[in-house]
Order: structure tokens, then sequence, then C-alpha cells
């Protein structure tokens, strides 16, 4: 199996051969395929599976083929921790490099107005924590009419975390027309309670 297979255009394909990476990882192979197609996913993986690039590599071919390049937020990334987030985005500008794909970060504990700059400068995909992102939304500083795709980056730890006030008042703010992506290490009621109110129809994957 190979990452041509999988659907990946020729600028991520030579991303991909930069980074030395040679064969897609299960979850990688069985997920990339669904998201291209638009599917929503509900997968249960651990950090070290390679499910960053599962989700962000089909992400970033859809915004490849926008016709207009935008600068609307596409895609939102929720992770649990800030230390989380900075791994994700690093992963984004990675899987992105010289594709002119822009990305930014924003996390709590950090001073917002370098964000906002960052913001201003135009997003596509943002990666967040959830508190932080609702400080920027609640005072309309992020216009989130246009998401096309969520993603709940270890959505069990952001339950364990508290964040389920957050998470719901997000997704009020969300077009309800989208794609939703779910990735957890582990399931309990609460996860799936969840995942059942996000997710339409999704196709499970576990690796
Ligand atoms: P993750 O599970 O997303 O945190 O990824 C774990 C690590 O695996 C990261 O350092 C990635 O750079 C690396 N990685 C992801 N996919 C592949 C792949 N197909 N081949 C080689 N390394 C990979």
């Amino acid at each position: 199996m190979s990452f041509s297979a999988l659907g990946l255009n020729p600028e991520l394909l030579s991303v991909l051969s930069s980074l030395h990476y040679l064969t897609p990882t299960p979850i990688q192979q069985a997920a990339i395929p669904k998201v291209l197609e638009g599917h929503d996913v509900m997968a249960g993986a651990q950090t070290g599976t390679g499910k960053t690039a599962a989700f962000m590599l089909p992400l970033i071919q859809r915004e490849l083929a926008q016709v207009e390049p935008s600068k609307a937020i596409r895609v939102l990334v929720l992770t649990p921790t800030r230390e989380l987030a900075q791994q994700v985005h690093r992963s984004v500008i990675t899987y992105s490099q010289g594709l002119g794909v822009n990305s930014v970060v924003a996390y709590g504990g950090a001073s917002i107005n370098p964000q906002i700059e960052a913001l201003n400068q135009g997003c596509e995909i943002l990666v967040a924590t959830p508190g932080r992102l609702l400080e920027l939304a609640m005072k309309g500083l992020i216009d989130l009419s246009n998401l096309e795709t969520l993603v709940l980056d270890e959505a069990d730890r952001m339950l364990d975390m508290g964040f389920i006030g957050e998470i719901k008042r997000i997704l009020k703010r969300l077009p309800e027309q989208r794609q939703t992506l779910f990735f957890s290490a582990t399931f309990n009621d609460e996860v799936f309670a969840l995942s059942k109110t996000l997710l339409r129809d999704p196709v499970l994957i576990e690796v």
C-alpha cells in the first residue's frame, strides 16, 4: 500500500517523500480515503499511530483544491492541551510546507494578541484549545460560518479535563452541515455520548 493509492495528490506525495514517509500507517490507510470522500470518521487511535497525518493530509489536499484561495476558516482542530495544539500545528506546517495553506494555533495561558494578529493575516486551518477558541469566538474575532470540517483530537482527554461545556458552546457556533472527525484513545459511555451528538453516519476505524 502506497500513499498514492490512497488518493493523495502529487504535491502532498512530494512532501511525504521529502519527509521519508514511505508507507502509510494502518490508521492512515483506513482514514485518508474516507476523509477525502467527505465522510465523518470515528477513530480509536493512540498517539504515535500517525493519526495527525491521517486527518491532516486529506484536509490539506481539500484546501489545495479550492478554486479561490480563501482566508476563511475551513478546518478547526480542537485539542485538549496547549502542547498538543502546538504539536498538531507543527504537523500542519510540515505537511503543508510550500503549498500556501494558512494555519494558525491558538491556546490559553498565552497572550491573545499575537494570536489575533495571526488570525487577521488569514487562516484556513485553525488548531485551538476549547477555552481560547470560545474566547475568540465570543469576542467576535473569528468567523466560523464557512467551516467545513471539525476535528476533535483526543476527545477522551477533553472530557477528562472537563471541556464538555466549552465543546457544546463551540458546537452551537458551527455550521450544522459539516464533516466531523472524532479521535479518541479510549472509549467510555461519555465519549460515545459525545460522539453520537457530533457524528453523522460515521466510518468506524479501530487500529
Ligand atoms: P502521531 O501519531 O500523529 O503523533 O505521529 C507519530 C509520529 O509518526 C510523528 O512523529 C510523525 O512524524 C510520524 N509519522 C506519521 N506517519 C508516518 C508514516 N507514514 N511514516 C513514517 N513516519 C510517520
